[in-house]
């Protein structure tokens, strides 16, 4: 397993961490902020293995830089990356929820003695599902940090916690990844193409993890099918549209992805017809429909507009094939 250097466009908050290590200033507790799939969980077993790694702790008098931790190789990185290391835990929500008992059951852990590490490191993941009972919890162990003990937690905000827990932390914040990191990851280990790679990489909104699942999933063939659907919804008779509707707001777990989808599809028409911007669904600019005739900027503005007022009424809550029906319709217009 690579070391820091696998994690992509995060020099910033790993520049931090080296320099916590180079110090041995660690905190008793971090805070990770950024959306998910950025690195922070992978950040975090990096840095308990480089707390932890032994060859880097037998040269720090000599001042090694602490660019060569973790090691990968000691007995001790070997069983955080096996994920079998005694010392290093991990508290994910159960469900959607971070519950008391499991904040609890961590504290009678952290009271004892840790097996053999030099640092214990428990990593608390999406800290925002804490109740406000779970978090009261973590507080006290904040106030009163057990010793050799690390805590990093993860968050996508920190408004999303309580001041007090953030205030009792040392933050980190992880950038969204660029679109240039996260096409050559897709390209070098996903195998996509180039092309495909760049549209994956620009809907992924700078996270590498979105970007690695849409390739996995047949997120490709589904916009295909969407603009194609879209591109003839002039010509075709109301029933098509309105049966469009109906699937669309049937598969309700991808219904933001498809409006994300009519949304990149658009802006990407405006962008051609004023010749600025970058366009996202580069691979589709040959069809036939691309460059349709009559096509103006305040039509497709009106279209733009007409799909962020269906996102709005679906995150609202409103009546889905409703609302998903209205938007079609006003999309088949002209
Ligand atoms: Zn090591």
């Amino acid at each position: 397993m690579p070391g820091f250097e696998s994690i992509i466009d995060q020099q910033k908050p790993i520049g931090i961490l080296r320099a916590l290590l180079e110090q041995s200033a660690v905190a008793h507790a971090l805070l990770f902020t950024g959306i998910d799939g950025v690195g922070k969980q992978t950040t975090g077993r990096l840095f308990a293995m480089a707390v932890n790694c032994e060859s880097y702790l037998e040269n720090t008098n000599s001042r090694v830089s602490a660019d060569s931790a973790p090691c990968g190789q000691c007995v001790s990185c070997r069983k955080i990356i096996s994920g079998n290391h005694p010392d290093v835990l991990h508290i994910q929500p159960q469900g959607n929820l971070i519950r008391i008992d499991q904040i609890r059951a961590l504290g009678r852990t952290l009271a004892m003695k840790p097996y053999e590490a030099r640092y214990r490191v428990a990593m608390i993941s999406d800290a925002h599902r804490m109740n406000p009972e779970s978090a009261n919890a973590l507080l006290k162990m904040l106030e009163e940090p057990p010793e050799q003990t690390l805590l990093v937690l993860t968050a996508s905000e920190t408004s999303d916690l309580l001041p007090t827990v953030v205030s009792r932390c040392q933050r980190v914040r992880f950038n969204p990844i660029s679109i240039p990191g996260i096409c050559r990851e897709l390209v070098s280990h996903c195998n996509l193409s180039p092309d495909v790679a760049r549209v994956v990489a620009a809907m992924a909104g700078g996270s590498m993890g979105r970007a690695i699942a849409m390739s996995r999933s047949d997120w490709l063939e589904r916009r295909n099918w969407l603009v194609r659907e879209l591109a003839g919804l002039r010509q075709a008779p109301i029933s098509v549209g309105l049966a469009l509707a109906q699937r669309l707001a049937q598969d309700k777990d991808r219904l933001a992805e498809s409006l994300e989808v009519m949304l990149s599809w658009f802006r990407d028409r405006l962008v051609r017809l004023y010749g600025s911007g970058k366009i996202i669904n580069q691979d589709l600019i040959s069809l036939p429909d691309w460059g349709s005739q009559n096509e103006n900027p305040e039509m497709l503005l009106t279209k733009i507009r007409a799909v962020r007022a269906a996102e709005k009424a679906v995150a609202a809550n409103a009546n889905l094939r409703l609302t998903i029906e209205g938007l079609i319709l006003r999309l088949s217009e002209n």
